[in-house]
């Protein structure tokens, strides 16, 4: 299989949602800086421009390199958006004139000390930080972003089964990582999702490994991190290995986090709490004494970001159908190995669905 025909991605409606949001704000504007924000609201995709939302107005600024790209995007996404083209210093103009009067609020972690300082020079009534209010909308995907978040996840599956028998010729890490990038590409998917992460031996005992030229061999752990990128979207799913017969930890390490993460996807549903759903990992990991191994979050949204909204270990907020997170315990020896399993899971009114689908399998002979 490959990525095949993808429904159009149409952003109309999105600009209602953020207006509603809005009005629950002490703003009555918002400058968008963050690329994938404006993305999101226009369906642009090229690397300059910003997006402007007042209660009766609406536009993408970008420059002259990417006019012509900002009408396509914008009228095959039927974004409700009007573009203006110009250089910097027209920009700032086109800006100021649209925000004369209001409130407006920015997402302080998105824009430079100059931008922040050129739109408070300007004619705006004021201008406040409110928050990630975008990335907020963002987490709860439509039915086109779900069906390239499913094509990202099952090219990332037919990768890895592609690639999972190699394992026990004794590849480098590095070598299984390229040919899992290779294989997503072959399929039809634009890239890797983000870096992909072969670690093996005591190399698996670092979450965020890159790989190298160590060997994998005989009684490693080896953990592969691997997820595609498919028109934007991303998937994101993490398999475990041991090559050769497991010894009795690994056995306890793999039975522990396979544990783990059941508790803790059937916690993902509607109302549950990032928090909850993180806890419940925790728990099952400290009854077979591997709290302490447990070193991060237990998962977290993907979307245009492979990182996003919600973080389920720091997030207080309920779940809500639509939002498609990871659900990824593990856990790290330092210097023996570790083992972690990770999902994409759709959140929906009842049991979580799994994007994701590849095999649970961990012993290669
Ligand atoms: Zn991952
Ligand atoms: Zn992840």
């Amino acid at each position: 299989m490959s990525v095949g025909e993808l429904p159009p991605l149409l952003v109309s409606g999105r600009l209602d949602r953020l207006r509603e949001r809005l009005a629950q704000l002490p703003v009555e504007a918002l400058v968008l800086h963050r690329l994938v924000d404006v993305r999101w609201l226009t369906g642009f995709t090229g690397t300059a421009g910003l997006a402007v939302v007042t209660p009766d107005d609406a536009l993408l600024v970008t420059d002259p390199r990417y006019g012509e790209r900002a009408e396509g995007e914008l009228g095959s996404s039927a974004a409700e958006v009007r573009i203006e083209v110009a250089a910097h210093e027209r920009q700032r103009e086109l800006v100021d004139a649209a925000l004369v009067g209001h409130r407006v609020g920015v997402d302080a972690t998105a824009l430079t000390w100059e931008q922040a300082r050129e739109l408070s020079a300007g004619p705006a009534a004021s201008v406040e930080p409110v928050g990630a209010v975008v990335a907020g909308l963002r987490t709860i995907k439509d039915a086109a972003e779900i069906a390239r978040m499913r094509a990202a996840a099952a090219v990332a599956d037919e990768a890895l089964a592609t690639v999972r028998p190699s394992l026990a010729d004794r590849p480098t890490e590095a070598e299984v990582a390229r040919a899992l990038d290779r294989a997503m590409e072959d399929r039809g998917a634009d890239g890797p999702g983000y870096g992909t992460i072969v670690a093996s031996g005591p190399n698996a005992a670092l979450p965020h490994a890159a790989p190298g030229d160590r060997v994998i061999g005989e009684g490693d752990t080896v953990i592969i991190d691997v997820g595609a990128e498919v028109d934007g979207y991303r998937s994101d799913m993490t398999r475990s290995f041991v090559i050769g017969e497991p010894d009795a930890d690994q056995e306890l390490w793999l039975d522990a986090v396979q544990q783990a993460q059941e508790a803790a996807v059937d916690r993902v549903r509607p109302g549950a709490t990032g928090v909850e759903v993180h806890e419940v990992a925790v728990a099952a990991l400290a009854e077979h004494g591997l709290r302490e191994a447990f070193v991060h979050g237990v998962g977290h949204g993907v979307g245009l970001v492979i990182h996003e909204d919600p973080f389920l270990a720091r997030s207080d907020e309920p779940l809500r159908p639509g939002q498609v997170v990871t659900v990824e315990p593990g856990v790290y020896l330092p210097g023996r190995g570790g083992v972690r399993w990770e999902d994409l899971l759709l959140v929906t009114d009842d049991e979580p669905e799994a994007l994701t689908s590849s095999p649970k399998d961990p012993i290669v002979r």
